[in-house]
């Protein structure tokens, strides 16, 4: 039976450890089985790793009084994705366009663009 979520303190602090040290999920949860002679999932690992960003996310509120919208994490190591803007054109009036999320990671090079709702331009 794998584990789905993971309790044991000494595993959990163990699994922050190596995701401090750069380490991917992947490999630390195969340490972790290794070591603990137990089955961790990347799952639980994911889990555990969103579960603790929440609660250090909660009560942000961004400069304009918004509440910040929790980040997404990247899939491929579990770091908090950066926002990725590109400055436009005179055309665009050189504002900041959003593009996407990318990892923050100097490991990974995990970059997600935003779903683009084309908008209907034609009069
Ligand atoms: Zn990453």
């Amino acid at each position: 039976m794998a584990y789905t979520t993971i309790e044991d303190p000494a595993l959990i602090k163990k699994a922050f450890e190596m995701k401090q040290s750069g380490m991917y999920v992947s490999d630390i949860a195969k340490l972790l089985s290794e070591e603990s002679g137990k089955r961790i999932t990347q799952m639980a690992l994911w889990r555990l790793f969103t579960n603790d960003e929440k609660t250090r996310r909660q009560g942000q509120i961004k400069p304009d009084g918004e509440k910040a919208v929790p980040k997404p994490v990247c899939p491929k190591c579990g770091e908090i994705m950066v926002r990725v803007s590109f400055r436009g054109d005179k055309s665009q009036g050189r504002a900041y366009i959003p593009v996407g999320w990318m990892c923050p990671s100097s490991t990974c090079d995990y970059i997600a663009k935003d779903f683009i709702e084309i908008e209907d331009t034609e009069e």
